[in-house]
């Protein structure tokens, strides 16, 4: 599932690939990706000829700026992803979408149509996009912000932190990476984490973005999740596996329905900075 990594580098493509350029072509199948889902040609009709201002992402969502004031907000969901190919070859496999410019057609390609691409005129507003919080790589993370936000947070660290009011853009992947990173075990309570913990965590989300970054950015986007792909993460999908840092075995626990792996022993509750 893209993560604020993933959706980065979509959005980095995006903007090498249509910025400044406008479609010369608009395909829109009709299919629960776009909301509202009986708009398709009123949306391909808003696009054609338009051209791309900019492309923002927050959190987890990608933004098409346009010419006529209109914004063409994406989710790639759970399997989403735009990829270019020349306009003279074959549909990709699930492309819900393609934009056409010159001689390139780019387009968004969603197996399991989990994702979302919706039009919005000058002046509306998506509700996801405004509730979004602090964007660990645009705006950065304020440890003591977020410290006095976690007070009274009794729910489990892990479970908190992937609260998009409070980190934009962290998902299971790179909560479970931050916590290996910070050394702090994912079953805390998000009140109980001390001020020197949660500046470790703050830096900890930031290592580990710019390391999945580091990673897996190009023009051919492989999710994790993907049949063949390989496992760029430390810990996460390594449950059994040898602790990087400690060779503990790595066990995997299930918090508020999503899978968390991390080492008992780099990881231990008990363990308090000095
Ligand atoms: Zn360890």
């Amino acid at each position: 599932m893209p993560e604020l990594p993933e959706v980065e580098i979509n959005a980095r493509n995006l903007r090498r690939w249509l910025g400044r350029k406008s479609f010369t072509g608009v395909t829109l199948p009709p299919s629960r990706v776009l909301r509202p889902a009986a708009s398709a040609e009123e949306v391909r009709a808003r696009l054609e000829g338009r051209r791309v201002q900019g492309v923002d992402r927050r959190g987890k969502w990608i933004r098409l700026r346009l010419d006529s004031g209109d914004a063409l907000y994406s989710h790639l969901g759970m399997t989403g992803k735009w990829v270019e190919r020349p306009t003279t070859g074959a549909p990709l496999p699930h492309e819900r979408a393609c934009l056409t410019v010159a001689e390139r057609a780019v387009c968004y390609t969603d197996p399991r149509l989990f994702g979302r691409l919706q039009l919005k005129g000058r002046g509306e507003r998506l509700p996801e996009w405004e509730a979004l919080g602090p964007d660990p790589l645009t705006d950065g993370l304020d440890a003591a912000l977020i410290k006095a936000r976690l007070a009274g947070k009794r729910r489990s660290i892990k479970e908190v932190l992937l609260d998009q009011s409070l980190f934009a853009g962290v998902g299971n992947v790179q909560g479970t990476e931050a916590l290996f990173f910070a050394r702090i075990d994912p079953r805390r309570s998000a009140a109980s984490l001390t001020s020197a913990e949660v500046e470790r965590l703050v830096e900890a989300v930031g290592q580990t973005i710019a390391r999945t970054l580091e990673k897996e950015s190009g023009p051919k986007l492989v999710y994790v999740e993907e049949a063949g792909a390989p496992n760029p993460f430390l810990v996460y999908g390594r449950e059994g596996e040898p602790c990087p840092r400690c060779a503990t075995r790595l066990e995997r626990i299930v918090q508020g329905g999503r899978a968390t792996v991390f080492c008992p022993r780099c990881q231990a509750a008990h363990r308090r900075p000095r």
